[in-house]
């Protein structure tokens, strides 16, 4: 379906005249292309998707978008699990064609275009040795992920993205163009790390990057569900001792059809452990050897290019599927919790898991209130997820994960992964960053952001009431 997006024919004309990028608009033939973003349930109908080729592109949008009082929809890689990356009836200003990834191997740093994926820049540091820790499918935008934090398989051992953030450039709501990093901006930069899609339209980051393989010991192990409190008790004691070269998470799934299961075991509930050591390879068995006495149906670990590793998921979390998450930070896995994850899985109505994802290491080394991201304190970040393709079948699969996490909640520690928070609002985002970073906020968004122009996100509201 069309709808008629209402824009002033001559204020259109003439922006469209002096953007360097190009404007799409409901009609063109690529308009239903261009509007779709990760997640299928965000079927949206934007008045306006302008593709911006650089800065001026993004800060011509802005003006335009602003002069004609549109919402603004910023679009990095579009995987935001809320639809914040859409809207209907406003402008889209999506950054896809600003992709350049540049690695300066003399200062160890990578510069990245907004709209590049993670794909792209392990890519690019891979072809030099090097690595910048970012999450674990690799058609993610690195600006979304960026922005609020960045979990994934070299977090322990690195840090989160954001503790690998050398700086950053922005535009902010006036269309000025600042830069933050620990010398210019300090605070703006405190608060682009955790809350970062609140402040301005980053157009570009600089990360610091590390020696990453090219090889990395990395699989899963499946095991019945029956297994769950022995495997669940050995992964909290590896991983209480274990070096930072070593990631693990732990989860409970229902198997699907896509490997590393067989066609035998899709459908069934499994719980099964990822690990990844990005240490030398041949020192890999020391920390490893337990779990391979442990009898699973399954035994993916070995050796394998870092590169394929951060790909391994990409088409089994492809896009156009429906998704629904909720997330919290854990202090321990107890053997009421695996209780519970074993039972919800049971009930799953399909693809769906509760995963727990080991932090500690670098990422516990870095003060909770160093950046705005909160929960690093935390020894376990737990995702519940379900994927799905039928509109028919929404209401079985979100109550399901609000039912699940309703469940866990009296375990949980405070604050939550914003990247992952679907439900939106102002206690929501107040729950997110805890009442203090709030605050802190707020004063930040006072600051650079008055009038809430940039407000398809979780929000800081400049105004509480
Ligand atoms: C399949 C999948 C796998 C994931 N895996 C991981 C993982 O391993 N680790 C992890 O930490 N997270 C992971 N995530 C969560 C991911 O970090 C968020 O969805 C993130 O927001 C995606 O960024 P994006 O640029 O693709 O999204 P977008 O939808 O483009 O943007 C997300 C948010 O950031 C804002 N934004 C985007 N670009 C900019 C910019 N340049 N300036 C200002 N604001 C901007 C948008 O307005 C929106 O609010 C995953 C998500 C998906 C869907």
């Amino acid at each position: 379906m069309e709808r008629d997006p209402g824009l002033d024919r001559t204020a259109l004309t003439a922006f469209t005249a002096g953007f360097g990028g190009r404007v799409i608009l409901p009609g063109d033939p690529d308009y239903d292309q261009a509007r779709v973003v990760w997640n299928a349930i965000f079927d949206r109908y934007p008045a306006c998707i302008a593709r911006c080729g650089d800065v001026q592109d993004v800060v011509t949008a802005l003006r335009f978008a602003r002069e004609q009082e549109l919402p603004i929809a910023v679009r990095g890689g579009g995987h935001s699990a809320a639809g914040f990356s859409t809207c209907d009836g406003g402008l889209v200003l999506d950054l896809r064609p600003i992709q350049a990834v540049a690695v300066d191997t003399s200062a160890s740093t990578a510069y990245v275009g907004a709209g590049a994926h993670l794909g792209q820049l392990d890519e690019a540091t891979q072809a030099v040795g090097l690595a910048c820790p970012v999450g674990v499918i690799g058609h993610t935008g690195v600006a979304g992920l960026t922005l609020g934090g960045g979990l994934g398989r070299l977090q322990r051992r690195y840090g989160l993205t954001i503790d690998n953030l050398v700086g950053v450039e922005l535009v902010t709501a006036d269309g000025q163009q600042v830069r933050a990093n620990e010398n210019e901006n300090v605070e703006l930069f405190w608060g682009v790390r955790g809350a970062g899609a609140n402040f301005g339209i980053v157009t570009s980051f600089r990360f610091r990057v590390h020696p990453v393989g090219p090889a990395v010991v990395q699989g899963v192990l499946v095991y019945p569900l029956e297994q769950a409190h022995e495997m669940a008790g050995l992964f909290c004691d590896l991983m209480a001792a274990a070096p930072d070269e070593l990631m693990m998470s732990l989860e409970f799934r229902i198997a699907t059809r896509y490997p590393p299961y067989s066609p035998a075991m899709a459908g069934r509930p499994v719980v099964l452990m990822e690990v990844t050591y990005c240490g030398p390879v041949e020192r890999s068995d020391r920390y490893l050897r337990s779990l391979r006495s442990t009898r699973p149906l399954l035994d993916t670990v070995r050796p394998r290019s870092y590169l394929a590793v951060q790909t391994r998921r990409d088409e089994m979390l492809t896009w156009g599927h429906r998704f629904y998450m909720k997330n919290a930070f854990f202090p321990a896995i107890t053997d009421e919790i695996v209780d519970l994850c074993a039972n919800r899985i049971c009930d799953a109505p399909g693809n769906c898991s509760v995963g727990f994802m080991a932090q500690g290491g670098a990422i516990a080394r870095v003060a909770e209130d160093a950046t705005a991201f909160t929960g690093r304190e935390a020894a376990f970040w737990c995702g519940v997820e379900t994927v799905w393709d039928e509109p028919a079948r929404d209401d079985a699969h979100i109550q399901w994960g609000r039912a699940t996490m309703a469940a866990l909640k009296p375990f949980t520690s405070p604050g939550q992964y914003v990247n992952d928070v679907i439900e939106a609002g102002e206690g929501i985002a107040r729950g997110i960053y805890g009442d203090l970073k709030y605050q802190r906020l707020v004063n930040l968004k006072q600051a650079w952001d008055p009038g809430n122009v940039f407000r398809l996100n979780h929000n800081i509201n400049p105004a509480p009431g």
